[in-house]
């Protein structure tokens, strides 16, 4: 979150945590960030926060997930505890740790769809990959043909005012995504 949070301050916007509905019915757009998608739909529900924010995705609020952010806002997730829930704002389906059983974590540089200039060092920590989009989602990204037996997966995607990626470009400095998403939300503004 920290992360997320000086990124989107460099691109000019404002930022704050969101822990209650108030929080969440303060915002304009929502970053869901990387971590443990199964403690975060666990947590979401301890706090009352799920069908809030399923809510608020559901009727426009832009939002940007990455990672365990990504799998948050699939409307399936494979390879996940049989109790753990998503918010199925992006019509797609995920595999939750799925370059694990190649190698857990690794970087690589991919084009981006939207995203001018050198590719994007893209940096995955246990990353999911989408296994399946629905006819509305824009595939932004995948992994490059050198890149062995997960090349061609896809890494990132958009679906109206929802985008996500597999990748945590929140660590490496780049802020060509966080700025993105921040003209995505001022344009829905
Ligand atoms: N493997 C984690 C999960 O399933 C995601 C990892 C990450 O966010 N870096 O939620």
């Amino acid at each position: 979150m920290r992360e997320h949070r000086r990124a989107l301050e460099a691109v000019g916007a404002d930022t704050a945590p969101v822990r209650t509905g108030a929080d969440l019915a303060a915002v304009d757009g929502i970053v869901i960030p990387g971590g443990e998608s199964t403690t975060m739909s666990r947590l979401l529900g301890v706090f009352d926060l799920f069908e809030p924010l399923r809510d608020a995705l559901a009727a426009g609020l832009p939002a940007y997930g990455s990672c365990a952010g990504m799998i948050m806002l699939a409307s399936e997730v494979l390879d996940t505890r049989p109790d753990a829930r998503c918010l199925g704002t992006i019509d797609m389906t995920v595999r939750r740790n799925a370059f694990g059983r190649q190698v857990d974590s690794f970087e690589t540089d991919l084009e981006m769809a939207g995203i001018d200039g050198a590719p994007v060092r893209a940096v995955f920590i246990r990353a999911p990959w989408v296994e399946r989009v629905g006819e509305g989602v824009e595939v932004l990204a995948r992994v490059p043909d050198d890149a062995g037996e997960s090349a061609g997966t896809v890494v990132a995607v958009q679906q109206g005012v929802t985008l996500a990626t597999s990748f945590h470009p929140e660590v490496t400095g780049d802020l060509r995504i966080h700025r993105r998403f921040v003209e995505m939300v001022r344009r829905d503004m």
